[in-house]
């Protein structure tokens, strides 16, 4: 029989690292299974013609001095050893939405400056959007790392506030709605249901400052895994879990298609609520709580392209780039097959060694995962010439498109690798390859935003499912759970309180 664990770990995304980190750092004796060889579920990255390519990530906000990803970034040791490259301060991401061209610079205040440089005759607009979204920070006391006061969250006016209805309150001017909601992508924001609060916590998070990670994702990752083993934390990777093993109405391990169980007395699930939902069998939790959690709608699913660039030819930019081919950034909710792609986005990735050029550029986009799920049940790298056809078609679409402004991409191209929302689904362990987890619904404010407890007593989930996806929500959900062993407030101080 294996040996006992305090603790399992179901998942190496960010969530289960770090909250295998808290926890074994606090004495826990942790063990994390991960499915796949690498670690690091979005953070991870794979050499391809010898550069290494990234599966999600690009940046991460509020990284400055005195921010809280800065604390929380001291915390779990990652400024040890890794460099992050701060991106253009006057213009952090450029968008170009229906030819009309117009940047993010970092910092509130300079953002509010710009707005109104753009819209003089909207200053008092502006100065009610600019105050919309810091409230609704404010009124989330994790986001200063400060223990929720008591049913406050649930007091919040923003989720159930929708953000395009509170945008276009506002303001009659799309071309200012536009520019307030530019960031659309990277919260996967659709006009109908996209609360005003995971608008406003991500705004707040990139405007405030916005960096790459030097090298790759992966580095972080890595860095995370090294210090859980410091602390006596044990990772197995290639270890998928396929179900729950109950001693009578008591879960008390985990069996792998390895064929191994590992026991323990207390488990954290990192993956996707419909996954983790599907290891418990019938009869254990009530079907309402399943129902709930398997009937979750996902994000939109994504394309990537990764480009392989001659060395020493294409310049590396210093932000992200933003093209909307009409002039309504909300498009993914409405996306036409027939006319994709419509939009992209450009990440350069920041390489120390040769900070002039890249020899590597990423492509993304949305893309449904109805587009590809005929062939999700054929194996892995071998789903036949069709798909093969349609990766090769929607890639040269994307490349071409996204040439008309960059030429250079074409022009010094090597070979490309792309990932459809089936490479998303297949890494990640997500059902329908999400980018964001599941989605929030501001109709229903309690029931998309997932609890860390679940109606098994010694069962948690933790990651982008639970309150927000990235960086900022994934890290804040990994406190959240591991509090519930360390004590959420006394966790929270020892992360404020680290320099
Ligand atoms: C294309 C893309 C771009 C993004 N860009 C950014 C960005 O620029 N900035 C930002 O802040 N956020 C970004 N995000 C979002 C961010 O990357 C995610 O929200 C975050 O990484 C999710 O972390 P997680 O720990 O919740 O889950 P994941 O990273 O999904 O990790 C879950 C882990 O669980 C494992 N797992 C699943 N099932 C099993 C099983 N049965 N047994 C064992 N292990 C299992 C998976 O293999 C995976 O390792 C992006 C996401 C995508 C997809």
């Amino acid at each position: 029989m294996n040996e006992k664990y305090d603790i399992i770990i179901i998942g190496s995304g960010i969530g289960g690292l770090m909250s295998a980190f808290v926890l074994s750092k606090h004495g826990y004796n942790v063990c994390v299974l991960e499915k796949n060889s690498k670690l690091g579920g979005t953070l991870q990255a794979y050499k391809r013609n010898g550069r290494m390519l990234g599966t999600g990530m690009h940046y991460i906000g509020s990284l400055d001095e005195g921010q809280m990803m800065h604390n929380i970034f001291n915390y779990f040791g990652l400024f040890n050893d890794l460099q992050y490259q701060r991106l253009n301060d006057d213009g952090f991401d450029v968008f170009n939405v229906g030819g009309k061209e117009f940047k993010f610079p970092m910092g509130m205040n300079n953002y509010r400056k710009s707005l109104v440089q753009q819209f003089p005759n909207e200053e008092e607009a502006i100065n009610q959007y600019i105050s919309g979204l810091l409230s609704t920070v404010k009124e989330q006391d994790v986001y200063s790392l400060q223990e929720p006061s008591e049913g406050k969250n649930s007091e919040s006016n923003f989720l159930s506030t929708n953000a395009w209805d509170y945008i276009s309150s506002l303001t009659n001017n799309p071309d200012l709605r536009n520019a307030m909601a530019a960031l659309n992508f990277v919260y996967a924001g659709r006009k109908e249901v996209t609360p005003m609060y995971n608008h406003a916590l991500i705004n707040y998070y990139f405007i405030s400052s916005a960096y790459r990670i030097v090298g790759n994702t992966q580095l972080l990752a890595d860095k995370l895994a090294s210090q859980i083993r410091n602390f006596g934390g044990t990772i197995l990777n290639r270890q998928q879990v396929e179900t729950f093993v109950f001693n009578d109405k008591t879960l008390t391990g985990v069996k792998t298609t390895s064929g191994e169980t590992f026991f323990a007395d207390s488990f954290i699930s990192n993956a996707h609520p419909t996954t983790t939902m599907s290891w418990i069998p019938e009869g254990k939790i009530k079907k309402t709580y399943r129902k709930r959690l398997t009937g979750l709608k996902d994000t939109l699913s994504a394309f990537s392209l990764h480009l392989i660039l001659k060395p020493g030819t294409v310049k590396y930019r210093n932000f992200n780039y933003n093209f909307y081919k009409t002039d309504n950034v909300w498009y993914a909710s409405y996306y036409d097959e027939k006319k994709w792609p419509e939009h992209y986005f450009v990440h350069w990735p920041a390489d120390i060694l040769n900070p002039e050029f890249v020899d590597n550029v990423t492509i993304l986009t949305h893309m449904k995962y109805e587009e590809v799920e005929k062939w999700k049940d054929l194996p892995i790298k071998r789903r036949g010439e069709e798909y093969e056809q349609f990766k090769k078609e929607k890639a040269e679409k994307l490349l071409n498109l996204a040439a008309q402004q960059f030429p250079e991409f074409k022009e010094n191209l090597e070979t490309y690798y792309a990932a459809t929302p089936l490479s998303f689904k297949d890494y990640l362990g997500t059902p329908t390859g999400s980018m964001y987890g599941t989605e929030r619904n501001y109709q229903r404010p309690y029931d998309s935003y997932i609890s860390h407890k679940t109606k098994i007593p010694n069962l948690f989930l933790t990651g982008q499912n639970l309150n927000l996806h990235g960086m900022l929500g994934v890290s804040l959900s990994s406190l959240i759970t591991s509090g519930e062993f360390v004590g959420l407030k006394k966790l929270l101080k020892e992360v404020r309180e680290t320099f």
